[in-house]
């Protein structure tokens, strides 16, 4: 549709001769998923939403040619008089903060020099001339930075881990392999600001001692692998990939790996086994990638958002960054929101937000007046957070202390209207299938959870179920190989914790 909205308006324009006045810039998602396709015009920042092909003709005649706002077409959040509210003034922007997603919606991410001119390479360009290995890490370390996959292990530390190995060769791997339910974060920065991914990689290249970089993006993602694609034939010919760049003797190459959609393949060793051509089964750790990781050799691997982080951290400093956020969880955290709420879409807020300011504040709050009752945050490793802890700040910490985890960011609500087990079900179908079947405890566990839940959701349910689940469920957390089969039983746990009430009623009542 919005290819189709491009098309139109180039006709429109050249009728009324404004082609070489007004430019079409094409842009990555502005985040605001739930009012698609968005236009904005600029300088007034006029934010048109929901706009259909029919609609170019008078944005074209009024807006631009007579300088007169289309108010019906607006986004609600508008002044007094009608006019729109710059970007950073609507209320689903004006509570963010963009760092990982500073571009997305702003630059068209085919084109280098958008980035460039958005101080994009600026970063590699000062690590390399200004600064040794060392003291990247340390800016990194300082900053407080934290995966945003989903463990939130300190990033600085895992470079510092690859660097310390003994020299050869080593290399720097991206997880783009996003694979949770409802989660998006990973492909719309890739598909709205490809190259901040690329030049954080460099970066960590330089950092560590490797050469190589390595992308592993699902193959479900077409966009964001062709977008990926250009950027890094892009930053080939301007020479900030390959070799000596910036006319240093510093050189770094990155290929792209297509992952076939196995869930498992998100999971670190699994994903680098992939990347070798195996079968992606998880490995045993330690050792760990950053002492032996691809190949045998030291490697880091990080996820697309925290890599997105790294160019402004460099740039702004790490006391900037760590200023950010929480005592132990620093920075911004995006999050993919949807289920039962009004403005679905990608949200990037301090940590230390609350829950409730994104589901109400930003989110614009639950659809047809109906009452909150559960957030799901983490995928299928994650959790349900009840409405008595709506004030609760998100951040690593706190997530886990609920039973709930951040996971990589998908973020699910729930109304009145849902059933608590019936969701611990969903989740629990979805690691099932995607269980790789190497370790018992996950393979055979996972399935004895769902033959009882189903039991209990079909109103078959017998006395001594849930004690069952509860305690399969903690064994299988106990004694899984991987975080897929440790994480699995979260999404029960967590709902027997908040909602045990509605398992005893599926029992009591058999139904
Ligand atoms: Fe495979 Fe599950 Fe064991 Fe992980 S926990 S290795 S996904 S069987």
């Amino acid at each position: 549709n919005s290819e189709k909205i491009i098309a139109e308006f180039e006709t429109h324009l050249a009728k009324n001769n404004l082609q070489n006045e007004v430019k079409v810039v094409k842009t990555g998602c502005f985040g605001l998923c739930a009012k698609g396709p968005i236009i904005v015009v600029y300088p007034e920042g006029a934010m048109y939403t929901m706009v259909t092909v029919e609609d170019v003709k008078e944005i074209t005649e009024e807006h631009l040619l007579k300088g007169r706002i289309v108010k019906r077409l607006l986004h609600n959040d508008t002044h007094e008089d009608g006019t729109s509210k710059s970007l950073e003034n609507v209320d689903f922007f004006s509570r963010q903060m963009r760092i990982a997603l500073r571009n997305c919606g702003v630059i068209n991410p085919e084109d280098i020099t958008e980035y460039i001119a958005y101080d994009g390479y600026k970063a590699l360009g000062k690590v390399l001339t200004e600064l040794k290995p060392e003291e990247v890490i340390d800016i990194i370390k300082r900053s407080g930075l934290r995966g945003r996959g989903g463990g939130g292990f300190p990033t600085g530390l895992k470079w510092e881990f690859a660097a310390k190995q003994p020299g050869g060769q080593k290399y720097v791997c991206c997880n783009a392999d996003e694979g949770d339910p409802g989660a998006f974060m990973d492909r719309s920065v890739l598909e709205g600001d490809p190259h901040s991914v690329i030049e954080a990689m460099a970066i960590a290249g330089y950092a560590i001692g490797a050469d190589q970089g390595y992308v592993y993006i699902r193959a479900e993602y077409p966009i964001a692998v062709k977008r990926l694609q250009i950027a890094i034939e892009q930053a080939k010919e301007y020479g900030l990939l390959g070799k000596n760049i910036f006319g240093t003797d510093f050189s770094f190459d990155l290929e792209i790996r297509l992952g076939a959609g196995a869930f498992v393949c998100g999971e670190e060793t699994a994903l680098m086994t992939s990347i070798e051509g195996h079968r992606g089964e998880p490995r045993p750790r330690p050792p760990f990638p950053a002492v032996k990781g691809l190949w045998g050799k030291p490697t880091i691997l990080n996820n697309v958002e925290t890599y997105a982080n790294i160019p402004q951290i460099i740039l702004k400093g790490p006391e900037w960054f760590a200023s950010i956020g929480t005592e132990k969880s620093k920075g911004t955290k995006v999050f993919a929101v949807g289920g039962k709420i009004n403005n679905t879409g990608l949200v990037e807020i301090p940590m230390g937000t609350t829950l409730r300011e994104v589901i109400y504040d930003i989110g614009g709050g639950i659809p047809n007046g109906k009452k909150f009752k559960a957030a799901q945050t983490g995928g299928p490793s994650g959790g349900c957070i009840p409405a008595s802890h709506l004030d609760t700040p998100i951040d690593y910490d706190s997530l886990i202390q609920l039973g709930s985890m951040m996971g990589s960011g998908g973020l699910i609500i729930m109304d009145e209207d849902n059933c608590m087990v019936d969701i611990a079900k969903f989740f629990l179908e979805f690691t099932v299938d995607e269980s790789c079947g190497k370790c018992p405890p996950c393979r055979i566990g996972t399935k004895r959870m769902l033959e009882i839940l189903e039991r209990i959701t079909e109103g078959k349910g017998e006395e001594g179920d849930i004690e069952k689940l509860e305690l399969l469920a903690k064994n299988i957390k106990a004694s899984a190989l991987c975080g897929l089969g440790q994480t699995a039983p979260n999404p029960i746990l967590s709902t027997l914790r908040y909602f045990k009430d509605e398992y005893i009623a599926h029992v009591k009542d058999k139904k």
